[in-house]
């Protein structure tokens, strides 16, 4: 068994509220939301962050941004939205497996702390 949590979430061995799937990538609420509508998009393939996804597969990240763009869609995000990959230390990555935040239902201040 993997020891990485979002890769359990895609197999189903750890629960989420999915709302959007695709063959490749599969979309969740965060489990602490910072905002009104806070989606986590990933691949359904393990890449440890953003830096890596681009350089092994470039398509699955056009596809990671395209669902979130959906999943935005889908909440009725029309005043705006903000989509966010946090990557490394500094960039206050957590989790090991690359992941989209879709932020958006009020207005979100700029810039981030
Ligand atoms: P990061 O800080 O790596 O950019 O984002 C990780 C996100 O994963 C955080 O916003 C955190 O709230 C979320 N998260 C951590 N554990 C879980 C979990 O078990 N389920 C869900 N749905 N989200 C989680
Ligand atoms: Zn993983």
């Amino acid at each position: 068994m993997t020891d990485c949590l979002f890769c359990r979430i895609v197999a189903g061995e750890v629960p989420a509220e999915v709302v959007h799937e695709t063959d490749r990538t599969l979309a969740f609420r965060d489990v602490g939301p910072q905002a009104p509508t806070h989606v986590l998009v990933v691949p359904r393939a393990h890449h440890a962050d953003v830096a890596a996804l681009v350089d092994v597969d470039p398509a699955l990240l056009a596809d990671v941004m395209a669902a979130g763009v959906a999943v935005a869609r889908a909440e009725g995000l029309d005043p705006g939205f903000r989509l966010v990959v946090n990557t490394g230390d500094d960039g206050g990555q957590t989790v090991q497996h690359v992941h989209l935040h879709v932020l958006g239902g009020r207005a979100l201040g700029w810039p981030p702390g």
